[in-house]
């Protein structure tokens, strides 16, 4: 999806995001291995990726520490991917960012929800996008905490 630009490091999990092979709760309660489906993230919904990545309440904090690049006008997974790949100039700057943030986003949700499933202490929405930021400003501009202006994206400090 992402091309050239990809992070491999995060392509793995967001390939099995967007193929919807995540195991999210509302399939293992299909399956019957857990009775409840909580989202573990805001634990105010049933948990499925379009919760998870794009309704959830705690991933909206985190788009709104200034790193979700609009994410949250999609709320779906099929009208955000449209989109991403629609928008996806992979041959510029702000292309090569835009598609870093998806990857980064997408697999830090992740990682902080299977966190939470494993018990261990939550993380504020401004922590996992402070860690959100410092990967992606160094892998876009090979150092940690920089503010830059690629144009259309803008890497502002969190
Ligand atoms: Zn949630």
């Amino acid at each position: 999806m992402w091309g050239k630009n990809h992070v491999p490091r995060f392509s793995f999990i967001v390939g099995l995001v967007t193929r919807n092979a995540i195991t999210t709760r509302d399939k293992q309660l299909q399956w019957g291995r857990i009775t409840q489906a909580n989202c573990p993230l805001c634990d105010g919904g049933l948990e499925t990726s379009d919760h998870l990545f794009f309704q959830c309440s705690y991933s909206a904090q985190i788009a709104a520490c200034g790193i979700g690049l609009n994410w949250f006008n999609h709320c779906f997974w099929d009208a955000a991917l449209t989109a991403a790949c629609s928008n996806n100039s992979s041959n510029t700057t702000a292309g090569r960012v835009r598609g870093i943030v998806w990857s980064l986003v997408i697999a830090h949700i992740w990682y902080e929800r299977c966190r939470r499933c494993k018990g261990e202490p939550a993380l504020t929405p401004a922590a996992v996008a402070q860690r959100i930021y410092k990967e992606i400003s160094f892998l876009v501009c090979g150092k940690p905490e920089l503010e830059a202006d690629f144009g259309e994206v803008k890497l502002l400090r969190v």
